[in-house]
């Protein structure tokens, strides 16, 4: 069994390389929203607990995220990459001594870096044609006749609304300080792995499948 952490910002491509690495490895992603949505949908006496705290935008107790997670891992044994947890120390040290308990342990946790500035206009520059759907970005690969579909030559064009290039400068820089302490946490305890998440999605996915293979040989190695 081995457990994964993917970390990164909004955009950064944490859910596509998760899905990337549970189809290479036959894994399993475990995301602690869709646990408390599954509680929750299942109409159990923890899911009406969870129900209004969760309506209400209220604060889920530890405890209870960590024991959905436990109770999730336990029907796994390849591989979980968990997602949603933790998002503090106090989360990861938790988080520590749950797996310990059962025998287990976070393997490898992986951060996906990224240039925010470039990000930002990944994200903030996507627009699209509403004719035929054609992908552009105004930073990066905007059409060759400015205002004029490169396929469909059509005119009209749509932008996502929360895609303002201010609020996800926002967004990036809210994630980062609220993420530094866990990858300091990370980095002391050695479990931290950087991969440059500004390479296409597939390069960053082979990278992070070398640092899979490379800890799933790791045991044999030391027993050589
Ligand atoms: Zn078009």
């Amino acid at each position: 069994m081995i457990n994964i952490i993917i970390l990164g910002p909004p955009g950064a491509g944490k859910g596509t390389q998760a899905r990337l690495i549970q189809d290479k490895f036959g894994y399993t992603q475990v995301s602690t929203g869709e646990l408390v949505r599954h509680e929750i949908a299942s109409g159990s006496t923890l899911g009406k607990y969870l129900q209004p705290i969760v309506e209400s935008g209220g604060y889920l107790e530890d405890t209870i995220m960590l024991e959905l997670l436990e109770n999730k891992l336990k029907e796994i044994d390849s591989g979980a990459i968990i997602d949603g947890f933790p998002r503090t120390e106090n989360q990861a040290d938790a988080l520590y001594e749950m797996l310990k308990r059962n025998h287990q342990q976070l393997d490898l946790v992986i951060d996906l870096k990224v240039d925010k500035d470039i990000l930002a206009k990944r994200i903030a520059g996507r627009f699209s044609c509403v004719n035929c759907g054609a992908i552009y970005n105004q930073y990066f690969s905007p059409p060759a006749d400015e205002g004029k579909c490169d396929y469909c030559k059509k005119t009209e064009f749509v932008k996502r609304k929360d895609d303002a290039l201010e609020v996800v400068n926002k967004r990036l820089e809210i994630y980062t300080e609220k993420t530094q302490p866990l990858l300091d946490y990370y980095e002391k305890s050695g479990q931290l792995s950087h991969v440059d998440g500004m390479q296409s999605v597939d390069d960053v996915a082979s990278q992070i499948e070398v640092l899979i293979t490379k800890y799933l040989k790791k045991p044999q190695m030391c027993v050589n």
